[in-house]
């Protein structure tokens, strides 16, 4: 199923923080997709039809159901929409869409985000470690403060689990003084991403922070055909 249109309902809400939520849609149970695409879905203003693009934050094995892993950004048309969403309400949703994915699994990984750009991420970690991924798999989240961090205890344990896999959080105005990884994703590259690494990498987030990563990557030597990114605006 390529980018069908379906009507879906809001099974479930949770709420991150005071602007972030993960929503669970249901889903035709022959919808399958890759770990990185995302869907559309369409809000209206008046007789205006507006459509908005949401990367799926759920594995692929997962059927019946998607989960979405969102924020509410200022005044945005769509994201107060969706916040606003009660469980049972209905969407129309088109997808699966896009051809971000996982390139080659037989190399290293190191994935890169910024704030929700960590969405496409989960579902890429959550199907590669299922089909018993062996290679290494490095992720780097960036987010504001100690409020955004999301997973952690999902995170927790895929790292324990799975000695493959590691994560950092790097927070750019964190709470806590003793915070450790203070700054932008940007500024934590060269620290975290190991000496030598000839695998791939994955960005996901809002543009500017899509192009100074792309910038920074290039600088510490890696190739355009190593770096692979989604932005969101
Ligand atoms: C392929 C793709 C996948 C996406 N996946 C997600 C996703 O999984 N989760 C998600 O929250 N958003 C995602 N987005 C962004 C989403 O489509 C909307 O742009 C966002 O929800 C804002 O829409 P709006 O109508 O509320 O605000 P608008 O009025 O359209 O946008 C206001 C401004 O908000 C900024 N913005 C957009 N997205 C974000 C964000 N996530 N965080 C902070 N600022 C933002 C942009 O600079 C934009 O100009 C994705 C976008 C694309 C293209």
């Amino acid at each position: 199923m390529d980018g069908e249109r379906f009507t879906s309902k809001l099974l479930e809400i949770e709420v991150i923080n005071e602007d972030t939520k993960v929503l669970k849609f249901s889903v035709p149970e022959n919808f399958n997709f890759n770990a990185g695409q995302h869907v559309t879905l369409a809000f209206y203003r008046e007789d205006k039809r507006i459509l908005r693009s949401y990367s799926i934050f759920s594995s692929p094995s997962e059927k019946g159901y998607i989960l979405i892993y969102f924020k509410k950004v200022g005044d945005g048309f769509a994201s107060n929409k969706l916040f606003n969403m009660k469980i049972g309400e209905e969407i129309e949703v088109k997808g699966p869409l896009g051809v971000f994915k996982v390139e080659n699994k037989e190399k290293d990984l190191v994935f890169i985000s910024a704030g929700t750009g960590f969405g496409p991420f989960m579902s890429m970690i959550l199907d590669l470690l299922k089909k018993e991924f062996k290679k290494r798999i490095i992720l780097i989240r960036g987010y504001r403060k100690e409020s955004g961090l999301c997973f952690k205890e999902e995170l927790d344990s895929l790292e324990m689990k799975f000695p493959n896999f590691k994560y950092y959080d790097v927070l750019s105005q964190p709470n806590s003084a003793d915070f450790l990884l203070k700054g932008r994703v940007q500024n934590f590259l060269e620290k975290l991403i190991p000496n030598g690494f000839l695998g791939d990498l994955y960005i996901c987030g809002l543009k500017e922070m899509v192009s100074e990563v792309r910038e920074k990557l290039n600088e510490m030597g890696f190739l355009k055909e190593q770096i692979f990114f989604e932005r969101y605006d």
